[in-house]
């Protein structure tokens, strides 16, 4: 970091810190005891952020965290007698052991039907305490003991500000490690793009139990803080309202940014008590503002000065088009070409055999048998609704198939997910662009270049400067990859902003980024002007010389036959012709297949395979 961008954001920070650190001395006990109800959901809060702004799960479930925290500490400290440190840390973990609980529903679900499902367990847990005995009912618990921090008396509501805002601080600090890492990094991937980020190798629902306790950790701390402010844990605390209030200072703070979200709890627990004579008409005041938020302003007040540079940048550069990229840097030190088609004897990367693939009924892919050798550029080529994508998202995972087997590098694979074979070194890219729209390019091939397994996730834990410098070093590492693919300058730009030629070539670099040894790349020229298809041909020759077998669906029969060893042409789901580009493009049966498409096409392929090696370009 620069000094000039140290200051920028450094100075603020020292200035609300002191700022912070004397407020006590400026204003009267109650509003010190309302600063200490916003440190607590200001943490609450960031618990919310961290899974829903994060991770994209609608958990409505967050203050039910708080209340198992907090009700934990109360019975722990009167009905048992315990201390109330060890009361809090049991709050913690039990708190954390339900929020995976109620995030098994996120293995099946997700959006507004996880948000019912969450919300009924919510509705669960008041009238579970409203009904024991043990949480003391509707009266709920009181006179639980005031926390003593190593002498200080945490009863008095000033010597509490200070080590709450000290918790408040840890708690944003770590928020902020996690969201600008790897986990951090894989959940917002996730959050935009699920099966994206499955074929970057991260593992789902792995992850989603991971945002989930998150919700709880954060959730516990607040409730074991709650109980040692408030001393008092009743049912209306952990209410429908209350979870309300919470959804409103993420969605107005803004539920993507740290600050935004801090603050939008703080401001809220301030609003909310300068109103309680009104609280009914507070209500439908959250309720409109969190409309109105929604509607228009989507990334909340976080979000509105990257709404007015956006404005402003949009005036200057208008009907610019997207920005460009830069020559890529070939991997192998020959001419690309001379690499030439593998031996025929060359190991077996791929074999799929049999493989149907129905969809209600609908046979998309009718047993196709293929075998793809290592160091081979083979072409998919066919008809649309031919079953072309299918057998991609058969090959990487993403469906298993009805019936038939696949091996990957002689390793049967017929239904090993996604994210593993990513791990095993098969990349893929998507038909419609499947980049991470919210994250940066760089980020995007950061996405692709971290092989961690999900159990590496303790390293939060247990070693927190292990997961700093493996970051830096994937960032490094980012970098080469962006430079040979050109695409150093525009490494802070997100995809939206690119030219639609340079956002497939990011798609081309995330997938070479996962170092993998079968690269399926689907319809990588649909979109491309003349001469950036010649780059990408450059591009998937130099690919293949570096021993990276490669499968490439194309609609363009010029660049399949001058580029591939071999095609395979299917037709509504079967093969119907597999050999050298010269042998398939003669076939009648692959002429007729084609005329019932596009009669265009058969002339193009008797161009092509006559013509000069270029081809036509479309
Ligand atoms: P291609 O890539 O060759 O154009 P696809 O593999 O995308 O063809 O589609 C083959 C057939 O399978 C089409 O009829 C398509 O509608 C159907 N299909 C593909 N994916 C799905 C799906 N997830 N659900 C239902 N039908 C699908
Ligand atoms: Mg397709």
């Amino acid at each position: 970091m620069t000094l000039k961008k140290t200051a920028a954001y450094g100075l603020p920070l020292v200035v609300l810190f002191v700022l912070a650190l004397v407020f006590p001395y400026l204003v009267d006990p109650y509003t010190i005891h309302v600063s200490n109800v916003a440190v607590v959901f200001g943490l609450l809060a960031i618990g919310l952020f961290l899974s829903m702004g994060i991770a994209g799960q609608f958990d409505l479930a967050q203050v039910a965290f708080l209340g198992v925290g907090a009700y934990t500490a109360a019975i722990l400290t009167l009905h048992a007698g315990w201390d109330f440190w060890p009361a809090a840390l049991a709050g913690v973990v039990i708190s954390i052991i339900v929020s995976l609980l109620v995030g098994i529903p996120a293995l099946r679900v997700q959006s507004h039907y996880l948000a019912i499902v969450t919300l009924g367990l919510s509705l669960a847990f008041i009238s579970l305490v409203i009904n024991l005995p043990i949480t003391g009912q509707a009266e709920g618990l009181s006179g639980i003991p005031a926390p003593v921090f190593f002498g200080i008396d945490l009863g008095d509501d000033y010597l509490f500000y200070y080590f709450g805002l000290a918790l408040l601080i840890v708690g944003i600090a770590f928020a902020a490690f996690v969201v600008h890492t790897r986990l951090g990094r894989r959940m917002r991937a996730m959050r935009d793009d699920d099966l994206a980020a499955a074929a970057m190798g991260t593992r789902v629902p792995v992850l989603r139990m991971i945002a989930f306790a998150f919700g709880g950790l954060y959730g516990g701390v607040a409730g074991a803080l709650y109980a040692g402010l408030i001393r008092f844990v009743a049912p209306e605390s952990f209410s429908l309202a209350n979870m309300f209030l919470l959804l409103a200072m993420v969605i107005i703070g803004g539920r993507h940014s740290l600050p935004g979200v801090v603050i939008g709890a703080v401001g809220l627990i301030f609003v909310r008590s300068w109103l309680a004579d009104f609280s009914i008409y507070a209500q439908l005041g959250y309720g409109a503002l969190v409309v109105i938020f929604v509607v228009f302003l989507p990334t909340g007040i976080a979000g509105i000065p990257a709404r007015l540079i956006e404005l402003w940048k949009r005036r200057g550069t208008k009907g610019a088009g997207g920005i460009g990229v830069a020559p890529y840097v070939p991997y192998a030190v020959e001419a690309p070409d001379a690499a030439g088609s593998p031996d025929a004897d060359a190991p077996v990367v791929l074999q799929a055999t049999d493989v149907v693939k129905s969809f209600k009924g609908l046979k998309a892919l009718a047993g196709v048998s293929l075998t793809v050798r290592q160091g081979e550029i083979r072409g998919l080529v066919g008809p649309n609704g031919s079953g072309k994508t299918t057998l991609f998202n058969v090959l990487s995972g993403i469906h298993p198939p009805t019936t038939g087997s696949v091996e990957v590098f002689g390793e049967r694979s017929t239904t090993t997910p996604s994210y593993r074979l990513s791990l095993r070194g098969v990349a893929r890219t998507f038909q419609n662009l499947r980049l991470f729209p919210l994250m940066s390019v760089r980020e995007n091939v950061m996405m692709g270049i971290d092989r961690t397994p999900s159990r590496w996730s303790w390293r939060y834990i247990i070693r927190p400067l292990s997961v700093l410098r493996a970051d830096a070093r994937m960032r490094g590492e980012a970098d080469e990859i962006l430079d040979r693919y050109g695409l150093l300058g525009l490494a802070e730009a997100k995809p939206s902003e690119l030219s639609y030629g340079a956002q497939r070539r990011v798609e081309i670099a995330r997938a070479m980024a996962t170092r993998p040894r079968l690269l399926l790349l689907d319809e990588p020229a649909a979109g491309l002007n003349g001469d950036e298809v010649n780059q990408l041909k450059a591009i998937v020759n130099d690919i293949r010389a570096t021993g990276v077998t490669v499968i490439i669906i194309e609609h363009n029969m010029g660049l399949v036959m001058s580029m591939c060893d071999r095609v395979t042409v299917l037709s509504t789901g079967k093969v119907i012709a597999d050999g050298l580009p010269e042998e398939v493009g003669r076939s009648p049966e692959v002429i007729e297949a084609y005329l019932g498409d596009d009669a265009k096409l058969e002339k193009e392929m008797l161009d092509a395979t006559s013509g000069p090696a270029e081809g036509t370009v479309q």
